[in-house]
């Protein structure tokens, strides 16, 4: 998945607004640009060490090469 460079900033503000008028709010605007920037999901490596982390199993995101899993899971 390719990150558009040419449309990045406007997308998330229109998702941040809808966000906030859900009753089930996950993820503060803070804690979801923190996510964006360190999570595999989003990454695709390794918080940690930084090793690559492939698209395996859905919503289990772990690292074979030192051991660091999502422990956020819903
Ligand atoms: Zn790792």
């Amino acid at each position: 998945m390719m990150n558009d460079p040419e449309m990045p900033e406007d997308d998330r503000v229109h998702y941040a607004g809808e966000e906030i008028v859900e009753p089930v709010q996950r993820w503060t605007e803070a804690e979801k640009l923190a996510l964006l920037d360190w999570h595999p999901m989003f990454t695709g490596r390794c918080p940690n060490c930084e090793v690559t982390i492939p698209f395996g199993e859905r919503s289990l995101w772990k690292c074979d090469h030192c051991g660091w899993k999502d422990a956020s899971d819903c």
